[in-house]
């Protein structure tokens, strides 16, 4: 087939793109390097506004449900509750073969799985390939301060893991916990560079009082995978005379505390295929970094606030009301409303 756009990475920004633009009738061909499924460490958490794109785009894949945030520290907790909508734990193996699968059986995609992108020429060139994209040679990225690096693994026999996301602050870094499948638990721990290390799942499980006793029986299931440094900015997205576009992490992710990352993916996706098709790159550009500096400024926010286990608990404690505002932001319905509420993929 001879190709409108390639796209560089069938994760899912890659995986999404391919579905949206192969609906337009745009012949696409979806590079992915490894098969899937392939491992990633990711914290599993798809927000409302994530899952609303993706119901809109393919439908949604059994996933268990969560309807909110329960954020600890020391003995301070908060509930928030989502607004709108609900939350997916989407395991990383298996949602990302669904979403590959998907494009493949898209009309006008030839998905080539195993089959890394080696600078062939297109009309439209889309990097999907992800925070370390081979394409910032051309668009620079610029890593985030401060340095943090990020663990995530899925165990059994953690007791207590309900029907929401649990995070917990600890001055060695933050954990998240979350209903995965087969009664599994997702369990991710970002950590400063400072205080990183292999065992850092471990090690905030055995210094968390509120966590230890739960985990008395927990084993893990999966690998632990790691992912440095956390968090790019990329300044230029798009580069209008080369016919190039960046999406989904290579366009830029915030720190991984804001828990958007393939949500914002997602929204932007019917966002990047109508630029690709009307031929305005630029107004993508200028959407999509508004979108990403919201993100980043929550992420510098949420980490100030959280940067001690003593200040995480004193604002849980004396500003609890502010904790669901906070979230609404995280969760996207309060940034950009009129732009959620125009996707017509109500969930
Ligand atoms: C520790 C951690 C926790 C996180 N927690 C969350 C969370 O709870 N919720 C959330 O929404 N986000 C979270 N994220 C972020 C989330 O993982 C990313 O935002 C998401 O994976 C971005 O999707 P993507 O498709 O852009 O990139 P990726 O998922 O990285 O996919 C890129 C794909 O490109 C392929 N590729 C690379 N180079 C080539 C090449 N040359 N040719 C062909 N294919 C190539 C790769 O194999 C890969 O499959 C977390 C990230 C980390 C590191």
């Amino acid at each position: 087939m001879k190709a409108d756009v390639t796209i560089v990475g069938g994760g899912p920004a890659g995986s999404a793109l391919a579905v949206a633009l192969g609906r337009r009738g745009v012949r696409v061909v979806l590079h992915e390097k490894a098969r899937h499924p392939r491992r990633k460490p990711c914290g599993e958490g798809l927000l409302p506004y994530g899952v609303n794109a993706l119901g809109g785009l393919v439908g949604l894949p059994p996933a268990p449900r969560v309807g909110g945030l329960t954020f600890r520290a020391g003995d301070a907790s908060v509930d928030a509750e989502f607004r709108r909508g609900y939350g997916l734990v989407v395991r990383r193996d298996w949602f990302d073969t669904w979403l590959f699968e998907a494009a493949a059986s898209s009309p006008n995609v030839d998905a080539r799985p195993g089959e890394p992108y080696r600078g062939e020429r297109a009309p439209v060139l889309v990097g999907a390939d992800g925070a370390r994209s081979m394409f910032h040679r051309r668009l620079p990225a610029q890593v985030a301060r401060p340095l943090r690096a990020g663990l995530s693994a899925h165990v059994s026999g953690l007791e207590g893991v309900g029907d929401r996301v649990e995070v917990f602050f600890h001055d060695d870094g933050e954990l998240y916990l979350a209903p995965s499948d087969d009664g599994e638990a997702l369990v991710a721990g970002l950590f400063d560079y400072r205080s990183f290390r292999r065992d850092g799942i471990q090690h905030l499980v055995s210094h968390i009082p509120a966590l230890r006793d739960r985990a008395v029986d927990m084993t893990f299931t999966t690998p632990i995978l790691a992912a440095a440094p956390l968090g790019t900015f990329v300044p230029k997205i798009v580069d209008v005379p080369d016919r190039l576009l960046l999406v989904g992490d290579a366009a830029g992710a915030a720190d991984p505390i804001t828990g958007d990352g393939m949500a914002l993916a997602l929204l932007a996706t019917q966002d990047a295929a109508d630029a690709i098709v009307t031929g305005d790159l630029l107004g993508y550009q200028r959407r999509r970094l508004a979108r990403g500096r919201t993100a980043r400024r929550l992420g510098r926010l949420l980490l100030g606030l959280s940067r001690t286990e003593r200040r995480a608990a004193w604002f849980l404690r004396e500003l609890s009301g502010a904790v669901p505002v906070l979230m609404a932001h995280a969760v996207g319905g309060e940034c950009a409303p009129s732009w959620l509420e125009g996707d017509d993929g109500t969930v």
